[in-house]
C-alpha cells in the first residue's frame, strides 16, 4: 500500500517531465541541443545539422557520379590525389547547393587553381559542359525571385533516395 501511494504521488511529476520533452524534440546529433525543426522519418535535425547531412549525401552522390576522379586532370584516389567536392556556383546559394548539377569532383590542386583563376574556371566549364553554368544561374535566379526557402526535409529525402540508388549499382 505504501509503495502504491508513493508511486501514485510520483506519477504526475514524471508525466509532466515526459510531456515537456516530447513537446520540444531536439536535434538527434550528439550533444546538439537545438530544436529539431527539420523533421524526417527517422527523427529531427536542427537546420545546421540538416545542412551537414545534406552536404554529406550530396558529396557522396557527386563523387560517385564522377568516378572519384578529378574532372580536370582525371587523377583518382588510387593515384594518390585528394579528391574534393567542388561547387560550380558558390555553395552559399542554398537553392542549388545540393543539386548534383552544381558540383563535381576535383583534385585539391585543380580546385585551388580554379578558385584563384575564376576566368579559367568559366572557360573550363563552357568547354566541358556547354550550358551548365547558364542553367545553374537560371535555377538560382528563379529561386531568388520566388523567395522560396529550401525545404531541408524534402532535399534530404531526395538525396537519400539517390544514395540508395547508388548502393544498388555497386
Ligand atoms: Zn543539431
Ligand atoms: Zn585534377
Amino acid at each position: 500500500m505504501i509503495y502504491e501511494a508513493a508511486a501514485k504521488a510520483r506519477k504526475p511529476l514524471k508525466k509532466r517531465r515526459k510531456k515537456r520533452r516530447d513537446a520540444r524534440p531536439r536535434c538527434q546529433r550528439t550533444r546538439c541541443t537545438r530544436p529539431a525543426v527539420v523533421k524526417l522519418d527517422d527523427g529531427g535535425w536542427c537546420k545546421t545539422h540538416a545542412r551537414v547531412l545534406a552536404d554529406t549525401l550530396a558529396r557522396e552522390i557527386v563523387l560517385y557520379r564522377d568516378g572519384y576522379c578529378c574532372q580536370r586532370c582525371g587523377k583518382s584516389r588510387e593515384d594518390g590525389a585528394v579528391i574534393q567536392w567542388c561547387h560550380v556556383l558558390s555553395r552559399d546559394a542554398r537553392s542549388i547547393r545540393w543539386d548534383p548539377l552544381n558540383s563535381m569532383a576535383l583534385c585539391q590542386p585543380d580546385h585551388f587553381f580554379f578558385t584563384v583563376q575564376p576566368a579559367r574556371w568559366a572557360t573550363f566549364l563552357d568547354e566541358r559542359w556547354p550550358g551548365r553554368i547558364e542553367e545553374l544561374h537560371r535555377l538560382r535566379n528563379e529561386a531568388a525571385r520566388s523567395g522560396t526557402k529550401p525545404d531541408y526535409a524534402e532535399i534530404i529525402a531526395s538525396l537519400r533516395s539517390q544514395v540508395s540508388g547508388l548502393v544498388d549499382l555497386r
